[in-house]
């Protein structure tokens, strides 16, 4: 019978011959009220999420030492875990919070999923298709538009290939001229003709100068562009890269966007659910990381004093800030956009009910307020909000700092109030605000949307500020980490590898 460590070798060299190698801080703030972060009991019977407690491990439960350890928990540390793991190679996940997924969490507070940030899941993501499966998901489409407030009114813009009839009516209201809608489409149909990374390398500006050159006019910029694209980017100004709204553009040409009905947090949990049981640890702080050398193992401190030793590797998977207080001269030295990035503050009210039932995205077209973009959850996935209730979401560019958080929901209500209605908002209770000061890295030009990962110290990087600072970019830059570890590894000499403790 073959010893484990000796078919995990072979798979590990296996696995680096058959693929294409080498190709927050969340400051939520105060709750109102008392919030559980456990699932319910329909959450739990779904699919390859039920196991996901027994997977995490604490921290007073480290092993000295493993091949590899990947610091922090998010899409990018899962991914890259879950690749090693396909390879046969062993790995620890050390990870500060006390759960898992990252930026992509979901919490319950009375019977309500309140996503840490609104998120949306776009199905035409390409990693995650290969990842998991969207049928445990539940996924929950929104209408394949938007409705844009503007002087006083609602105007609907909706893709002409999934309702027809809203897009010919749509034509003529005055989120833009009909000419703006024909130029839509037509970018639609260009962004179809490149492949993601296609789009990735190409010719870029700032969305703003790529809009104004294809001719779009003023108003669909500032009516539509602006809240649509500054939702997703957390800029209005649209400083962030052409090469994102390409790519934005071909998602929504291809998929559907959706909320998974168990919360965007069931994405993560999904994924860390097809990991092995004991492989994450929660709670554990790294403080400082030097990687495997010959004859030396790489070595993680956590906060507390412990020590993990790794044979092979170290994967640092945290936010681009955090990488570089971890990695120093290291990462600057490797093309990195590491600065503070863009935030948001996400409101979450209870309500009687949604003032319109319609599964639909609501964006403020004026060039005023503080809330960019609404919507009712529940109304997308009932799961949202418990019988008979209703759940709002508003969002804000940037955390509104100067402002309590009672103050900041008086201010959105107002504004509410005059989109819904004052006696449906009237009704509004708020759950809880999370402030998000680094929702996404910076991505305005130059962008190099797939950065090297390997250090090549043994040390390795991944994350979104490495790909597309996306759910399915932070995947990507996960898989490529993992192949750059299987790379390098199996190009060690065998006796390196049996100095730095591998069988082969
Ligand atoms: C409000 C909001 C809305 C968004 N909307 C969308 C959207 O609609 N669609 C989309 O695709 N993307 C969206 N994103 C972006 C997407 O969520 C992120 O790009 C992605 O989740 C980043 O994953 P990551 O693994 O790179 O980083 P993270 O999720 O930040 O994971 C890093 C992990 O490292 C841990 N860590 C940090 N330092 C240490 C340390 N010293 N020791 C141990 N652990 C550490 C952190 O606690 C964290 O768990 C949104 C993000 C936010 C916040």
């Amino acid at each position: 019978m073959e010893s484990s460590s000796c078919m995990q070798n072979r798979s590990l060299s296996q696995y680096a011959a058959s693929t294409s190698l080498l190709t927050s801080r969340h400051a939520i703030q105060r709750p109102l009220t008392s919030c559980r972060v456990t699932g319910r009991a329909h959450l739990r019977g779904n699919g390859r999420n039920s196991s996901i407690k027994e997977r995490i491990a604490s921290v007073a439960a480290l092993p000295d030492s493993t091949e590899v350890v990947i610091v922090g928990a998010g899409m990018a540390g899962l991914s890259c875990g879950y690749h090693l793991q396909k390879a046969g190679v062993g790995f620890t996940i050390l990870e500060s919070s006390e759960g898992v997924g990252g930026r992509v969490q979901t919490d319950e507070m009375d019977g309500f999923l309140l996503d840490r940030g609104f998120q949306i899941f776009l199905t035409s993501y390409q990693e995650a298709q290969a990842l998991l499966d969207y049928q445990s998901l539940d996924l929950k489409p929104f209408y394949a538009g938007a409705s844009v407030r503007w002087n006083g009114g609602f105007h609907r813009v909706a893709d002409p290939l999934r309702h027809f009839a809203d897009g010919l009516w749509s034509l003529f209201n005055p989120v833009g001229s009909p000419l703006d809608k024909a130029l839509v489409g037509l970018y639609r149909l260009k962004s179809l003709l490149k492949t993601p990374d296609a789009i990735f390398q190409s010719p870029e500006a700032t969305t703003h100068a790529r809009l104004k050159a294809e001719g779009f006019s003023d108003a669909i910029v500032d009516r539509f562009f602006r809240p649509f694209l500054g939702g997703i980017f957390f800029d209005r100004e649209l400083q962030v890269t052409s090469r994102l709204f390409e790519f934005v553009m071909r998602c929504l040409a291809t998929g559907e966007n959706c909320l998974p009905a168990a919360g965007i947090g069931a994405v993560a949990r999904q994924l860390a659910a097809q990991i092995p049981p004991g492989s994450i640890h929660t709670g554990a702080r790294v403080q400082s990381v030097t990687g495997p050398l010959p004859g030396k193992p790489g070595q993680v401190k956590v906060a507390g004093g412990q020590v993990v030793s790794a044979s092979q590797a170290v994967v640092v998977a945290t936010e681009g800030p955090a990488a570089r207080a971890l990695l120093g001269d290291a990462l600057t030295a490797l093309d990195s956009k590491t600065q503070e990035g863009v935030g948001t503050a996400n409101l979450y009210f209870r309500a009687p009910r949604a003032p319109r039932e319609e599964n639909m995205l609501y964006l403020n077209g004026e060039s005023s307020g503080l809330v960019n973009n609404a919507c009712f959850p529940s109304t997308v996935a009932p799961s949202y909000a418990p019988a008979g209730q209703a759940l709002v979401s508003l969002s804000t560019i940037g955390t509104q700092p100067g402002m309590s958080d009672d103050e900041l929901a008086e201010k959105c209500k107002a504004e509410m109030a005059q989109w819904f209605g004052a006696e449906e908002v009237a009704s509004w209770q708020l759950l809880r605000i999370y402030r998000i000061p680094f929702a996404q890295p910076d991505q305005a030009p130059p962008t190099d949307l797939s950065r090297a990962v390997n250090l090549t110290n043994g040390l390795f990087v991944c994350g979104d500020h490495r790909d597309t600072a996306t759910l399915d970019g932070a995947l990507k830059s996960g898989r490529r980490a993992a192949e750059a570890v299987l790379a390098a590894t199996a190009a060690l000499p065998v006796s390196s590898r049996e100095a730095v403790g591998t069988t082969v």
